[in-house]
C-alpha cells in the first residue's frame, strides 16, 4: 500500500499537504458540508476522506423517501419526546429537504411528488389529523398536508390494512442519482476525494490537529467528522449503529402500487421503483441482532420482510426478490442529530437516524457555519 510519504511532489501538493478542511465520511452530510465549505470559501483546499470505494454507510443504501413524518410516526414520537422537539425535528426535515433541492435540483435525482400513505389497522382520530395539519401548516405554510385516503388500500390491492392517511407533500427520489449529482457538484467546485482511506485516530487536543489514516498522517487546519453510525469508533459520541435491511423485487407487470408507503410508526416502508417494489424495515423485530455495524443481510429479517411482502403488499403477484442489502443507521437516545463543535476548528455532524435524506443537507450547512 502506498503511504503518503511515498507520494510524488505533485500528489502531496494536490491531495495531502496544506489541507484547510478535512471532511471524514462521503455520505450526504460529508458531501453537503464540503459543498457549503467550498461555496463559502472557494480558496480553501477541502479534502473528503472515505474508507470505502463507495460511500459505505447509509447514503447510497437508503430507500429514497423524501419524507418529513407520517401520522403514526408522529403519534409514536409524542410518546417518546417532548412535543416541542417533535415539531423541531419535523421542521428540520422539511427545511433540510428544501436545502437539498437547492443544491441538487429535483430532476437530477428523479424526484417524484408522488405523495405518501401511512397504512394502519385502526383509524386515527379525526381530531388528531386535524391537529397535525394545523401544526404543520404553521411550520411549512402548506395546508391540509394529511387526509384520509383509505380507498388507496383497495386500488393497490393491499391486505391486512384498513385505513390509509395520505401526506400530499412527500415524495421519492433516486438515491444513486442524488449521491452521484452531489459528488459531481463537489468535484466541479474543486473538492478533492480520497476513497479507500480509513481514519483510525483523531487528535486535536493541541493546536495542531492530526488525523491518522490507513495511508499515513494528515495535518489539516480543520476537521469535520461526518461518519454518522461509525462516529464512536473515533470519538465518544452518543451514537449507536443499527442495521436497516431492504429488498427489491423483479419488475411486475401491471404493478398497482405507485407512491411511497409506511406502516407501524415508520418501522416498515415500501415504494415502487418503476415496476419494482422496494421494501425495508422491520428492525423492531430483532432490535438486539440489528444493533450492529455488519452490512451483511440476515436471513431472519429478510425472510420476515419477504413473507410480509407476499402476504400484505403484493398478494397474488408473481415476482422474485432480485436485490437484498443492508445499510447502517446512526441512532441515539434522542431523535435529533448531534451537530456540534468539539474544539476550535473541529466539528461533528452525526446521528441522522432514519431521516438523513431529509436533514442531511441542513446538517452539512450547519457544520460549515460552525467551522471557523
Ligand atoms: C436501508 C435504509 C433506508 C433509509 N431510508 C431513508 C429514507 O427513505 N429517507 C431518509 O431521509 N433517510 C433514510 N435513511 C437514513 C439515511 O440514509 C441516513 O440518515 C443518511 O444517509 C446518513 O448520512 P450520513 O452522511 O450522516 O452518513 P453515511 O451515509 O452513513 O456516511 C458516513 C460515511 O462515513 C464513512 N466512514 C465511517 N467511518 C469512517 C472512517 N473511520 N474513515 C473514513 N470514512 C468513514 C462511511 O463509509 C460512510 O460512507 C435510510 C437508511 C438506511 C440504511
Amino acid at each position: 500500500m502506498l503511504n503518503y510519504e511515498h507520494l510524488s511532489f505533485w500528489e502531496k501538493r494536490t491531495y495531502t499537504e496544506e489541507i484547510d478542511t478535512l471532511i471524514i465520511g462521503a455520505g450526504i452530510v460529508g458531501m453537503t458540508c464540503a459543498f457549503h465549505e467550498k461555496q463559502r470559501h472557494p480558496q480553501r483546499k477541502i479534502v473528503v476522506l472515505e474508507r470505502g470505494y463507495l460511500p459505505t454507510g447509509a447514503s447510497t443504501k437508503n430507500a429514497g423517501f423524501a419524507c418529513f413524518g407520517s401520522p403514526s410516526e408522529l403519534q409514536d414520537d409524542f410518546q417518546h419526546m417532548p412535543e416541542t422537539q417533535v415539531w423541531e425535528t419535523l421542521s428540520m426535515r422539511y427545511e433540510g429537504l428544501q436545502k437539498l433541492f437547492e443544491i441538487v435540483p429535483k430532476h437530477f435525482m428523479s424526484y417524484s411528488a408522488c405523495g405518501s400513505w401511512d397504512l394502519t389497522k385502526e383509524p386515527m382520530e379525526g381530531g388528531f389529523i386535524h391537529y397535525l395539519n394545523r401544526q404543520i401548516e404553521r411550520i411549512t405554510g402548506i395546508s391540509e398536508v394529511y387526509s384520509e385516503d383509505s380507498a388507496k388500500i383497495q386500488s393497490c390491492n393491499f391486505h391486512g390494512f384498513n385505513f390509509a392517511y395520505k401526506n400530499r407533500s412527500e415524495g421519492s427520489i433516486d438515491t444513486g442519482q442524488l449521491m452521484e449529482a452531489l459528488f459531481r457538484k463537489c468535484v466541479e467546485m474543486g473538492v478533492h476525494f480520497l476513497f479507500g482511506t480509513e481514519v483510525t485516530k483523531l487528535s486535536f487536543e493541541s493546536t495542531e490537529k492530526s488525523v491518522t489514516t490507513s495511508h499515513g498522517i494528515l495535518k489539516p487546519h480543520q476537521i469535520a467528522l461526518c461518519t454518522n453510525a461509525f462516529a464512536q469508533q473515533l470519538l465518544p459520541l452518543d451514537v449507536r449503529p443499527a442495521r436497516a435491511q431492504v429488498l427489491v423485487t423483479s419488475p411486475i407487470n401491471e404493478l398497482p402500487i405507485d407512491g411511497t408507503f409506511h406502516f407501524d410508526a415508520g418501522y416498515y416502508y415500501f415504494r415502487n421503483v418503476g415496476k419494482r417494489v422496494l421494501f425495508g424495515g422491520g428492525r423492531n423485530q430483532a432490535l438486539e441482532e440489528e444493533s450492529t455495524i455488519s452490512m451483511e443481510i440476515s436471513s431472519r429479517l429478510q425472510n420476515h420482510l419477504e413473507s410480509l411482502l407476499r402476504a400484505n403488499i403484493l398478494p397474488n403477484q408473481v415476482f422474485e426478490v432480485e436485490y437484498r442489502w443492508a445499510g447502517t443507521l446512526g441512532l441515539g437516545p434522542a431523535k435529533e442529530p448531534i451537530v456540534r463543535q468539539l474544539a476550535p476548528g473541529v466539528v461533528a455532524g452525526v446521528r441522522m437516524g432514519g431521516m438523513g435524506i431529509a436533514i442531511g443537507a441542513l446538517v452539512g450547512e450547519k457544520l460549515s457555519k460552525l467551522l471557523v
